[in-house]
């Protein structure tokens, strides 16, 4: 089989992740899986027709739109791979001001003439090509990346991950009386108890289950790499509603303020709440 490994705007942390799998990359790599193009492996600058294409990063720039369409059209299966290329993710952040004002203000030293030429807001892949699947993270986890990519590889569907990340975290989930929220510093955390129960901000109840819960188990919130659950992509899109009740009913603070609170903080929501994530074209294929 062969694949294109592709970077569109991003840190490429996904492909690192990818690198990450130790044992598992070799075998994968041992198999019927020959990267042909990648910025990262091979020094190609056409992009080949494949059978495979995996794509990290969103569509920021006209550069990575042409990119991702070209890539669509040479490959048979096109994997989006991170959450910048699934939902658009931490780069999203810079959809929050205009693209005159971001250049004012992030690149006023440079000559503006020579960046490439913006798009009006980051995008994920999906709102300009058909995507395959989708394995979203930031990065995903090795091990997803290796058994959903081996799954394909095989001709399978890979498995999916539908419930959140609570059901991954050991901790125990009781409904504590507190009178205020905690920033994750500003007290030593119980290494058994819930950390929303003891006032902590984890966004686990809103995230998609599949990375194995690594920040919550060790002690620190989940920020919501992961992206939203199926539940909660198609029959309540109201996130911020939907954290403000799971907070409250496990701290006893009152929604009103929970949400004055969270008021406070509204980047918790930044890998997901600024994208323009098209969930209609995501239905059953998100990993
Ligand atoms: S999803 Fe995270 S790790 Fe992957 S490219 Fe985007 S910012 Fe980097
Ligand atoms: S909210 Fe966070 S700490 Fe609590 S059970 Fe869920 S993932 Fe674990
Ligand atoms: S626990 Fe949350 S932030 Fe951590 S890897 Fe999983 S989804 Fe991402």
């Amino acid at each position: 089989m062969k694949v294109n490994i592709v970077s569109l705007t991003c840190c490429a942390g996904c492909v690192s992740s990818f690198l990450n799998a130790g044992d598992a990359l070799l075998e994968i790599l041992s198999q019927d899986f020959d990267i042909v193009y990648s910025p990262t492996f091979v020094d190609l600058k056409e992009v080949p027709q494949v059978d495979l294409a995996i794509v990290e990063g969103g569509v920021r720039t006209e550069a990575d739109e042409k990119l991702i369409r070209e890539v669509r059209a040479k490959s048979r299966v096109l994997v989006a791979l991170g959450i910048c290329a699934t939902h658009g993710g931490v780069t999203s952040l810079g959809n929050i001001i205009s693209v005159k004002k971001l250049l004012e203000k992030e690149y006023f030293v440079l000559e503006t003439s020579k960046l490439p030429e913006l798009e009006d807001l980051m995008y994920p892949i999906c709102n300009f090509v058909d995507v395959d699947y989708y394995i979203p993270g930031c990065p995903p986890m090795p091990f997803l990346i290796v058994h959903s990519l081996k799954s394909i590889v095989s001709g399978k569907t890979p498995i999916r991950h539908q419930s959140v990340v609570c059901t991954e975290c050991n901790r125990k989930i009781i409904a504590a009386k507190l009178d205020r929220l905690y920033g994750i510093y500003d007290k030593e955390a119980d290494p058994n108890l819930c950390l929303v129960s003891q006032g902590f901000v984890c966004l686990g109840s809103l995230t998609r289950e599949g990375c194995g819960a690594p920040c919550p188990r060790a002690g620190f919130t989940c920020f919501g790499c992961r992206g939203p659950t199926d539940s909660l992509l198609y029959r309540s899109r109201d996130l911020y509603s939907f954290l403000v009740k799971v907070i409250s009913k496990r701290t006893s603070i009152p929604e009103e303020e929970v949400k004055k609170e969270l008021y406070r903080n509204p980047f918790i929501f930044h890998t997901f709440i600024f994208s323009k994530f098209e969930r209609f074209k995501a239905r059953e294929r998100i990993i």
